[in-house]
């Protein structure tokens, strides 16, 4: 079995306990947080445009609500499944502790292909699978987001199917049941991009903390949606020179520089970077050979492998997608003295600007860009100074095990003194 084949939970348990050692975490508390509340799965039949109806399968696996409501994105995608879900789940219970969020930690899915269906069929499915749910979803209960292969107009269906299964009185007050909606709908400023900002965001933070100049710099990207698209434009306004992309569709390289912003309208045309006449198509196996000071892998998880570690380049990986590298990889690439930046930091900007969509419709407010920027660059740097000062504290290498601490310890504090229920 390789190891990219090994169980993703097994994979984020696996970075649970390191965290939890660090900070002698009780094993109760070890007991509680390394298996989520709720796991929530619906199979829901859906009418498609040939008569015939077909069943899909759901999930919501809910974390913890220890800090506050559940909060995790929705994933469409062929490959979700209970234990993917259920890592996924676990990694924004840590992002939101980590970030001081008061949200806990939840992920959903439907296992499909999105891009199969037409676009009244894949409403069909969005708002079923709402209803399905029902009331394991709330405002202050559970708040899903987009994620791989949802975007804001799936938000928006959920949104409004929700708003109308709630009371007439009701209606307006639940807006905040997702995040991640269209500007017209009640979403925010900057949400869209808010997790490739937070990439740069830590980005910078790590670059002036070793002395890394970002201008200049090459960066080689996996994944160019919603993630990746937004690392690679953001980074390319501040001088860095994009070299590599490569997505399910294929690999493109330039080591002058590929235009980051004509890539984006060629990907939202074609749906790949295969084909881009802006630079050289490569053989997706020698992609992770093309020399790059940064490496952003921002598609799905397991990608840096036992297989590929070896041949990365890089100086340091920047993890933009949830669990992109393995736990033998992640071995490799520390012999080799290249730094990780962990995934529940790097891509939490997401989470947090969802946080800034969820107060603003609460308040039925909404904030400028440049007022979500700062926060968004205030709450992160925040949380890479925690993980700055804890590494040094602690005297551990693993960016990512002093990550966990952080937030393990946030949660430990708030279990003393809560207690434990009865
Ligand atoms: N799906 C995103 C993530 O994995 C965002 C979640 C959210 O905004 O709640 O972090």
């Amino acid at each position: 079995m390789s190891d990219s084949a090994t169980s993703l939970f097994a994979t984020a348990l696996d970075q649970f306990h390191r965290g939890a050692n660090l900070i002698d975490l009780s094993s109760d508390l070890r007991s509680i947080l390394s298996q989520p509340k709720n796991e929530i799965i619906v199979n829901f039949p859906v009418r498609l445009n040939n008569g015939k109806y077909q069943v899909f399968r759901g999930y919501r696996i809910q974390h913890s609500n220890l800090l506050g409501p559940y909060k995790g994105g929705v994933r469409f995608h062929p490959m979700v499944n209970l234990d993917e879900v259920k890592a996924l789940a676990s990694w924004m219970t840590w992002k939101s502790a980590l970030c001081d969020i008061p949200f806990g930690g939840a992920k959903g899915g439907i296992s499909f292909d999105p891009n199969a269906l037409e676009v009244d069929e894949l409403e069909r499915v969005v708002r079923r699978f709402t209803h399905a749910l029902g009331s394991n979803i709330g405002p202050d209960h559970d708040i899903p987001a987009p994620d791989l292969g949802s975007n804001a107009q799936s938000m928006v269906w959920m949104m409004d199917t929700y708003a109308n299964s709630a009371g007439a009185a009701e209606r307006q007050n639940v807006k905040r049941i997702v995040t991640g909606k269209t500007m017209e709908t009640g979403g925010s400023p900057g949400r869209d991009k808010a997790t490739g900002q937070g990439v740069v965001f830590c980005l910078q933070h790590w670059a002036d903390e070793v002395g890394f100049d970002l201008a200049g710099a090459s960066v080689s990207i996996q994944g160019f949606g919603n993630v990746g698209g937004a690392t690679g434009r953001i980074l390319q306004v501040h001088g860095a020179r994009l070299v590599a992309v490569a997505d399910h569709g294929g690999a493109i390289s330039d080591e002058d520089g590929i235009d980051a912003f004509d890539l984006t309208d060629w990907v939202r045309e074609h749906g790949t970077v295969a084909g881009f006449p802006g630079a050289m198509w490569i053989d997706p196996d020698d992609y992770w050979r093309v020399p790059a000071d940064i490496l952003v892998p921002a598609a799905l998880e397991n990608q840096v492998t036992a297989e590929n570690a070896g041949q990365i380049q890089a100086q340091v990986i920047v993890e933009a997608a949830n669990g992109p590298t393995t736990l033998e990889a992640e071995k490799i690439l520390t012999e080799r003295g290249i730094e990780v930046l962990p995934d529940i930091l790097v891509n939490a900007g997401g989470l947090i600007v969802s946080y800034f969509e969820w107060l603003q419709n609460r308040s039925a407010e909404r904030w400028d860009l440049d007022d979500v920027d700062y926060r968004l660059r205030e709450t992160l740097w925040r949380a890479c100074d925690a993980v700055v000062d804890l590494r040094t504290d602690l005297d551990v290498d693993s960016r990512r095990d002093a990550a966990y601490a952080v937030a393990l310890r946030r949660l430990q504090v708030v279990y003393e003194q809560r207690g434990i229920f009865p």
